[in-house]
């Protein structure tokens, strides 16, 4: 006799395999990430299909085999359906599923995750969202991500001498992360420079305020700055953790 799990997760991935089944990665709220084996999913009548599109949240049950989990149930919970009628929104879906693919290594719980993944899909399926809307809903996830992986940037104080940070050049360090000044840049050539409107949206994006921060009115310029820094910050956590 199998144990049978019973838990809520969204559907991050699928990979087939065979003729008719599938190994689908969910992201669970009592398991964290888990691969679990769909067997003859595939085919037509499959009943579980239904329930683990990519991107449901789904109520999901599955055993734990010698090797592997096989899925024995799944029920659609919500299927944010505005995300695959907007392919804005479907590219962040995706991005974020790459990003917590990558980054999570093993399978443990964690509730800070499984939050910040409901409250962003969520919003993410809001009618009320510009274009600049869900790309910055992807930087939200995206560095709360981070912080909770251990790498929450200072962005307050200098992050080598501790000093407030004061008006003026200021720039972004990655291996003490945060912000560091002016004086502290001098022994450090390695580090990029960041606007203060930059550090600005960085503040609001890990004080978690959705409200303001998606009332921003971003310049471009602004977007695409963050889009450097987000990319190179997330390589270097990528490459720390294989290390
Ligand atoms: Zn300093």
């Amino acid at each position: 006799m199998f144990f049978h799990y019973r838990t809520q997760g969204f559907v991050l991935k699928k990979n087939n395999k065979g003729e008719a089944n599938q190994l689908i990665t969910i992201y669970t709220k009592d398991f964290g990430k888990v691969e679990i084996l769909g067997k003859a999913i595939r085919k037509g009548k499959s009943k579980l299909r239904g329930a683990i599109e990519l991107f449901y949240l789904s109520e999901i049950e599955f055993i734990q085999g010698k090797i592997h989990k096989t899925l024995t149930d799944a029920v659609l919970i919500e299927s944010f359906s505005n995300l695959k009628k907007d392919l804005e929104r479907l590219s962040v879906a995706f991005k974020i599923s790459e990003v917590l693919d990558n980054l999570i290594k093993g399978q443990e719980t964690d509730t800070k995750i499984w939050n910040l993944l409901t409250q962003t899909f969520k919003k993410l399926n809001d009618c009320q969202l510009s274009i600049i809307n869900i790309q910055l809903l992807y930087y939200f996830f995206l560095w709360n991500f981070f912080s909770v992986l251990g790498y929450q940037p200072e962005l307050y104080n200098c992050s080598i001498c501790q000093e407030k940070l004061k008006p003026g050049k200021l720039f972004f360090n990655q291996e003490k992360p945060g912000i560091i000044c002016n004086n502290c840049f001098k022994d450090l050539k390695s580090v990029k420079e960041i606007s203060p409107e930059l550090v600005k949206i960085l503040r609001l994006i890990l004080e978690k305020n959705l409200l303001i921060l998606l009332k921003l009115k971003v310049e471009k310029v602004y977007l695409k700055s963050l889009n450097i820094i987000s990319k190179e910050y997330y390589s270097f956590i990528h490459n720390n953790q294989v290390t």
